[in-house]
């Protein structure tokens, strides 16, 4: 079992920039610490403001430096303090990955200098009372996602997507209970999508 909890600070963090985009979507990274097996707490997110009401492109440098900051803020202590994945907004859409968000992630799995045997997805948006609302899928190598709870600490809150998956097509995991879709059936089946891909 895996728990990613977010930090009350993460939370005022999202909350606040999630308002401050608006539609546009907006991204980063997620520092964590491990509070126990399986159990990881977001303790810092970093933020990328220059996305659009349909696409985020993350800038790997920006990300990378953040990250060295963090280890370097957490004295250098990977298998307690270390990166846990990205997070990126879908304001206009359910808080779920979409098929490229899969294949994005799928492909950060298998870039050569990726060391973690798992990488997090967290996917937010503002509900209609101002609530944080989001998912959180786990990516390991050659494993279709899964689905893992995501909750928040103390004095703060973020609601579970619902998961209308099977009714809202197109922007779905199509492939949750199975192997990844091939790259090419991917790229045929979205090339007419105005999102972009790639990173
Ligand atoms: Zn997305």
């Amino acid at each position: 079992m895996i728990d990613i909890i977010l930090s009350a600070r993460c939370v005022r963090k999202l909350k606040r920039e999630l308002k401050a985009a608006g539609r546009n979507e907006i991204g980063g990274v997620m520092a964590a610490e491990q509070i126990a097996d399986g159990q990881f707490l977001v303790i810092d997110l970093s933020v990328q403001r220059d996305g659009t009401p349909t696409s985020f492109v993350r800038d790997p440098l920006q990300h990378r430096r953040f990250m060295r900051r963090f280890r370097l803020l957490t004295g250098n202590n990977p298998e307690r303090f270390n990166y846990l994945g990205e997070w990126h907004s879908h304001p206009s859409f359910l808080a779920l990955p979409s098929p490229p968000d899969v294949w994005n992630m799928h492909l950060e799995m298998h870039d050569p200098e990726q060391t973690s045997s798992f990488l997090m997805l967290l996917i937010v948006k503002l509900g209609g009372s101002g609530r944080l609302v989001g998912s959180t899928h786990a990516f390991r190598r050659a494993h279709a996602p899964i689905r893992v709870r995501l909750s928040a600490s103390d004095g703060v809150s973020v609601q579970e997507e619902a998961d209308f998956r099977r009714t809202v097509p197109g922007r779905s995991l199509q492939q949750d209970q199975g192997a990844f879709t091939p790259a090419k059936r991917f790229r045929r089946e979205f090339r007419g999508d105005q999102r972009e891909y790639r990173k």
